[in-house]
């Protein structure tokens, strides 16, 4: 058994109710694995937003509920003293809350800076994964699911599934299987680090304009072909919507790019874009062939 959490960045609506569950599940109270996390300011799971656009035509969002990964290999062991973090049989990393009263250098040592620093316990404390409730045979959170598998709060609350927990070790489980079938991106700190959080569909850069018919015209070419090609050989294709506008989003980094775009009767228009970022390439206008 592996307990383990999918996050799937592509549901997640940003609705806050994972932070306001584990607010509830771990303020005010001490549990047999943790105590007490402050009211203010420190969140096991936090929703980090950020704003994705280089202009005032294109804006998007990423949204990201952001926990403790459960790392096969945590760098906040290493970090430790008196064993004062150690994982579990079943994946789960756990701060003990007496042995690491004084040690600074846990919370400093997460790379994600999931582990927050209690000032006035004077103790480092991070998401247990709610394992003092898997660990309770009275938490019966589940009742209404076949298989009455327990679910931490966050999961519990999240009303779009864009959290998920089970057992990674069973191919069979639903978790298994779903992250075997959608994007895994795990979070740039964490590369190369086998994780019991799972992150899915973090989103990475994208390239994106707008096609119009010869200004003259004042109208928006639709159906326009829009083919990218990165100095590293992938390459995809779009065609503009409605509104003229394309968009490929999901791209490699740091790739430069060749962008041609297409529409019959008019002469193809090149240029170039990089994805260090997220850009809005241009505004392109076609000229009659
Ligand atoms: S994500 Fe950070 S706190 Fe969690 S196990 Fe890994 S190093 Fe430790
Ligand atoms: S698994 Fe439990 S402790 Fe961890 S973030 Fe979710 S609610 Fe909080
Ligand atoms: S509860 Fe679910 S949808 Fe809402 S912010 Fe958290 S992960 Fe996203």
């Amino acid at each position: 058994m592996r307990y383990g959490i999918a996050v799937d960045t592509a549901k997640c609506m940003a609705c806050y109710c994972c932070q306001m569950a584990c607010k509830d599940e771990h303020c005010g109270h001490d549990t047999a694995l943790s105590k007490s996390q402050p009211m203010m300011g420190q969140f096991w799971i936090e929703v980090r937003e950020w704003e994705r656009s280089d202009s005032s035509r294109l804006t998007k969002t990423a949204t990201v509920a952001t926990l403790c990964a459960h790392c096969a290999d945590p760098a906040c062991a290493k970090a430790a003293k008196n064993g004062a973090v150690y994982k579990r049989d079943d994946g789960i990393v756990i701060i003990d809350p007496e042995k690491s009263e004084g040690q600074r250098q846990i919370a400093d040592a997460c790379p994600i800076g999931a582990v927050y620093y209690n000032e006035v316990l004077d103790i480092p404390q991070k998401c247990t994964m709610c394992a003092e409730l898997l660990d309770d045979p009275n938490y019966l959170a589940y009742l209404g699911d076949p298989k009455k598998f327990k679910k931490p709060r966050c999961v519990e609350a999240c009303p779009n599934n864009a959290l998920m927990f089970g057992d990674l070790d069973d191919p069979d489980s639903d978790i298994s299987k779903y992250v075997a079938s959608h994007k895994q991106t795990q979070l740039e700190p964490l590369a190369g680090q086998e994780t019991n959080v799972k992150y899915l569909n973090v989103p990475t850069v994208y390239l994106a304009g707008t096609v119009y018919l010869p200004k003259e015209l004042e109208e928006v070419a639709i159906g326009a072909k829009v083919s990218l090609k990165a100095d590293s050989g992938e390459s995809w294709e779009v065609t503009t919507n409605y509104f003229g506008d394309w968009i490929v989003d999901d791209l490699p980094k740091n790739r430069q790019v060749d962008i041609t775009v297409e529409l019959a009767g008019y002469k193809p228009v090149k240029y170039t874009a990089k994805t260090d970022a997220d850009h809005y390439v241009d505004m392109t206008y076609l000229q009659k062939a």
